[in-house]
């Protein structure tokens, strides 16, 4: 296989930079567990603060936030309600059905974004039959839904009908520091409505761990519990915190690059035949495109782009999935959709 030069497969192919590293190695530490250690509690200390919560926890990963969140609200037999598209449900092993004996009900929304109509629409009544409708769950920004950003009306409608009905608000936040950056919407303006929320560390924010769950005082520390009992209470973590410190100091404003950059590549391939790219879903540093129409599956796509040294995802059979990244420049960019072209133009020459 060719070296892969360009990687667009996800922001998750990110390594920590120098300046990280040289953070990481510079770190204070002590035993997490306890609460002693210093960057730790340093970097829930800013995350609650950007998020206008009151407290905050640091955990391995964003999967491990999303299941802790739900087992903290919900009761064997609840049911939350999702996007069809939700990472909980595609993404998480089953892991609502495994740890939390809750169910999802899919909504069907529009770029994995559903209206508060249809929230309440997929809301039971109470009944003997029915599970407890528990929680409405959103994911910012949609990931399946191409990086699309909730807008804050929609959130705020949303919102409201969880409360009215005395249900929990849960937000998927693995890539809420996008959506600030690419609406001017503040983070915690966002999460003004939610019980729970978090951010994931090792996707746009570059680094190599982590993400940060909040919500009220008692909420974490029922969270801190379950992080406990499963095995994600750590020691001297100050040294992968100390890489989040720096990521929020220094990684968030500059993700403005990164939305460009997926603008640029979703211009470049538009136009070319055979390939479809929704242009409206393109709002942060996710670039879905069809390509059913070269005569080449997403997976042919794929094969022939490595050749090049660019790495792109298949997302299904003919869905491909492009995202920008700190460790990706213009230029790299505008090289990878310089090589779909030269993929699509080349197939089209021989089967023609
Ligand atoms: C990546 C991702 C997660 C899971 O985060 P990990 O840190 O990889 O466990 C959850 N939700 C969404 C929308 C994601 O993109």
């Amino acid at each position: 296989m060719a070296k892969i030069e360009i990687d667009l497969y996800s922001d998750t192919q990110t390594r920590p930079s120098a300046g990280m590293r040289d953070a990481m190695a510079q770190a204070e530490v002590g035993d997490e567990q306890r609460d002693e250690d210093p960057s730790t509690n340093r970097l829930c200390d800013m995350a609650a603060e950007m998020l206008g919560k009151e407290a905050a926890v640091f955990m391995p990963s964003g999967t491990m936030c999303n299941q802790i969140a739900i087992l903290v609200h919900c009761r064997p037999g609840d049911e939350i309600i999702a996007d069809k598209t939700a990472h909980i449900i595609n993404s998480e092993g089953g892991g609502p059905a495994v740890f939390s004996g809750t169910s999802i009900r899919p909504v069907d929304g529009v770029r994995g974004i559903f209206t508060a109509d249809q929230a309440a629409a997929a809301i039971r009544k109470p009944r003997r039959h029915a599970p407890r409708s528990r929680m409405i769950e959103i994911e910012q920004t949609a990931n399946s839904g191409g990086g699309t950003i909730w807008p804050l009306e929609t959130v705020r409608a949303v919102g409201a009908v969880a409360r009215d009905n005395g249900m929990i608000l849960h937000m998927d936040g693995a890539r809420l520091p996008n959506a600030v950056v690419a609406s001017g919407v503040s983070a915690s303006e966002f999460a003004e409505p939610f019980d729970s929320l978090w951010i994931d560390l090792s996707k746009g924010l570059g680094c190599p761990v982590g993400a940060v769950l909040a919500g009220d005082a008692d909420f974490i520390a029922q969270a801190w519990q379950w992080k406990q009992r499963m095995g994600g209470a750590m020691r001297q973590s100050g040294v992968i915190a100390a890489a989040g410190i720096y990521a929020l100091e220094n990684n968030v404003n500059r993700m403005a690059e990164d939305h460009a950059n997926a603008r640029l590549f979703a211009e470049g391939v538009a136009n070319l035949p055979g390939v479809v790219v929704d242009m409206d879903s393109v709002q942060s540093n996710m670039v879905f495109f069809d390509v059913s129409g070269t005569g080449m599956t997403a997976a042919d796509v794929h094969e022939r782009l490595l050749q090049h040294g660019v790495r792109i995802g298949e997302n299904d059979r003919y869905r491909m999935r492009v995202v920008t990244h700190l460790d990706v420049t213009r230029d790299q960019v505008a090289t990878a959709a310089e090589a779909v072209r030269k993929v699509v133009l080349e197939n089209a020459a021989v089967t023609a």
